[in-house]
């Protein structure tokens, strides 16, 4: 097939089997891209001038086209600043989906707070159960001291009790401190119990007090 440069008119015979498959270009169509050996400018060759000249219809590739388009087209929106291609879209969907997440967090902050202390308090009472210890009185018979009084499991969960552990004071000086075992010490949620521990008295004590704590 004959060429002639349209700048220089130097003149070419290109063999038709190169021009199989044109290219596609976004501005100019199908066809090749040729550069002229003498003044070495570009021209575009379109397909439909190979057509004519060869007589057989070119078959263009749809896959190169596609790349191109493809690839011209991002170029293209990356310099308008766009972001509304497939990727761009996944992001505003994920920002938009994060943006729901912190807006639910920041509406149902006071429910999230609480459900954080219940979780804080929870911690701690797992490892002190909340027991109280209520009515503690003493008698004292027969050199003996009897301490009875009440424990409660205030705790919402069972806690297990195993006795108490009495201490005798004069004024501030401890004079006397006792073990003792209580026989149902599992107490379910808001269970009673009434304890009572004996001991020896010791002799001369003037302001008597007794402490009362469970292990
Ligand atoms: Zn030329």
């Amino acid at each position: 097939m004959n060429v002639e440069c349209p700048y220089c008119h130097c003149a070419y015979k290109i063999d038709i089997s190169l021009l199989r498959n044109p290219l596609g270009n976004e501005h100019l169509g199908y066809g090749w891209w040729l550069r002229c050996h003498r003044c070495h400018r570009k021209w575009w060759l379109k397909n439909t001038d190979v057509e004519r000249e060869c007589n057989t219809p070119l078959i263009a590739s749809k896959q190169t086209r596609i790349d191109r388009l493809s690839a011209f087209a991002s170029r293209k929106a990356r310099k308008q600043g766009r972001v509304c291609s497939g990727y761009g879209f996944a992001k505003i969907a994920l920002l938009v989906v994060v943006a729901i997440c912190i807006a639910a967090l920041y509406l149902n902050r006071h429910v999230f707070r609480d459900y954080l202390i219940v979780k804080a308090r929870r911690a701690t009472e797992s490892i002190i159960p909340k027991i109280e210890i209520t009515d503690v009185r003493y008698a004292v018979s027969d050199d003996n001291v009897v301490v009875t009084g009440k424990i409660t499991n205030k705790d919402i969960t069972v806690v297990s009790v195993s006795g108490v552990r009495v201490a005798v004071l004069d004024g501030s000086s401890k004079v006397l401190s006792w073990e003792s075992q209580i026989e149902s010490g599992t107490l379910p949620p808001g269970r009673q119990i009434e304890f009572s521990a004996t001991h020896a008295l010791p002799p001369g004590v003037s302001d008597m007090r007794v402490e009362v704590s469970v292990f």
